[in-house]
């Protein structure tokens, strides 16, 4: 006779909690999973994958320019938003598709309903008012996008949940933000053709990225036509006719036909009855967690951009698998945070792993640093103005290779592969001694000789 209706309780179908959800059946666990919304999350429905189809739309143009020094002559071309859309909303269902079924092969239960949390081993269905009593109650309800700060008119604003399904191409728009989602969406919309400005209240974009990447795609989007407003805030938002004026903090209005504000994301956990089943939260709203994302209730479970830690798709799958590998396979499973490979899909697109040069130097004091910047060979003949730069920055005691930095084509497909290497601990001697693929961008990351910066701190006192 079994104590609780099912094994796992999991709240929240996306990245995270499918994942756990799959593993955790697999490991004998009868297993529920809790849907609001759409199977899949964030990720599918309305992050990353809709996302970079969007970005690949808007590389189109520069190809179709670059095109006439390789001796091609195209026709003037011409983009239409509502097909795109159509067919990205196509391939987003197929994709939910096969997250269901991945999940019903797997035994795995859906429910297309809300979840709250009654208590440590109770948890109620919405719309039906069903109870359902769980072993263990996995909390993998994601995050949201939010309209902060909040200003006169800032719901005329849209988020990124609204941009994917925009009923009219915006000729003019701004976006507010400086983090990786403002940046993507600012180089979609100057590809597809918009008139873009990216305005950021901080004096450079991606804030923890590495200063000479952060200045490069100053650079790279600002000869891309992208009108950057730094060192600024929007101080509110008007309706004038069918377009929208922002009053910024220079006393400068700006017309637009859109405002996407991205400028930040909240755990999902308003309303979720965590307080009932004894848990407080921190200062933004996700769940303390251990290693093992296991709460202070020991029944209940958190897992990905719910609990903040680092909020990308892959690092959620990773901890709803040590999740269900921990409770359930009899393997106690960690994620290891230390060192995440990252790519940010502007264009020109970033790729990093490990430390930036300023925390590596806080970390570890004596660094080489090594850094080319190059005409990409496509650039030769293509004549766009548009250059590669790498960065590499080594431990000078051990020779480890402490973080790569990267900005240029397919930068986010070579650093998933020298994250390998970085991962398994590789000095700058394995990168030298690596013969390179000639000719390709990458093999400059195996070919810097000369360190750039040499600088020895000087002791104190
Ligand atoms: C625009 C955008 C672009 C992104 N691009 C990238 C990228 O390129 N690479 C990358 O790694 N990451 C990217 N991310 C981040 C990535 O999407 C998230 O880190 C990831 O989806 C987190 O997975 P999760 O399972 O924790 O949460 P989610 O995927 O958000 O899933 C949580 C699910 O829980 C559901 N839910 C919430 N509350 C309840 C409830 N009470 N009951 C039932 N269901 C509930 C929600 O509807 C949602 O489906 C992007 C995010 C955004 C917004």
């Amino acid at each position: 006779m079994n104590r609780f209706d099912v094994d796992l309780f999991v709240i929240g179908g996306g990245s995270a909690g499918v994942r756990a959800g799959r593993i955790a059946a697999g490991h004998g666990a009868r297993v529920m999973v809790a849907e609001e919304y759409r199977v899949g999350g964030t990720c599918v429905i309305r992050g990353c994958v809709p996302k970079k189809l969007l970005v690949y739309a808007s590389r189109f143009r520069d190809e179709f320019e670059d095109a006439a020094g390789f001796g091609w002559s195209v026709p003037e071309a011409r983009f239409d938003w509502a097909t795109l859309i159509r067919n990205k909303d196509t391939e987003i269902a197929r994709l939910e598709g096969i997250y269901r079924a991945n999940l019903e092969k797997a035994g795995v239960e859906i429910v297309d309903a809300r979840a709250v949390i009654e208590d440590a081993h109770t948890v109620r269905l919405v719309k039906s008012g069903t109870r359902v009593s769980a072993g263990t109650i996995l909390v993998a309800v994601g995050a949201h996008p939010t309209l902060e700060p909040v200003i006169p008119g800032g719901d005329l604003g849209i988020t990124s949940n609204e941009v994917f399904h925009m009923e009219h191409f915006p000729e003019r728009i701004l976006v507010i933000g400086g983090g990786y989602i403002a940046v993507e969406f600012a180089g979609v919309f100057a590809g597809l053709g918009s008139n873009v400005t990216l305005l950021h209240r901080g004096d450079k974009l991606l804030r923890g990225f590495d200063e000479d990447v952060r200045d490069a795609l100053g650079e790279a989007y600002a000869k891309h036509g992208i009108s950057l407003a730094l060192g600024r805030t929007v101080e509110r938002l008007d309706r004038k006719g069918g377009a929208i004026t922002a009053t910024l903090s220079d006393g400068s209005v700006l017309e637009v036909d859109q405002v996407l504000v991205a400028t930040g994301r909240r755990p999902n956990t308003a309303g979720l009855g965590l307080e009932a089943a004894g848990l407080t939260l921190d200062a933004v709203g996700a769940i303390p967690v251990d290693g093992f994302s296991q709460t202070l209730t020991p029944s209940i479970y958190a897992v990905g951009d719910v609990t903040n830690r680092a909020n990308l798709t892959p690092v959620a799958i990773r901890e709803g698998h040590a999740f269900a590998d921990t409770v359930f396979g009899g393997k106690p499973t960690m994620v290891d945070h230390s060192l995440i490979p990252t790519a940010v899909f502007s264009t020109p697109e970033i790729g990093v792993v490990g430390l930036s040069e300023t925390t590596a130097r806080r970390l570890h004091g004596e660094i080489d640093v090594y850094k080319t910047s190059f005409r990409p060979m496509k650039e030769t003949l293509s004549g766009r103005d548009e250059r590669t730069f790498m960065k590499l920055i080594v431990d000078r005691a051990s020779d480890k290779v402490l973080g790569v930095h990267v900005m240029g084509h397919d930068a986010g497909e070579m650093i998933q592969l020298v994250g390998v290497a970085v991962t398994m601990g590789a000095t700058k001697a394995d990168f030298d001694r690596t013969i390179a693929v000639h000719p390709t961008a990458a093999e400059e990351l195996v070919t810097m000789r000369t360190p750039f910066v040499v600088k020895t701190p000087v002791a104190v006192g």
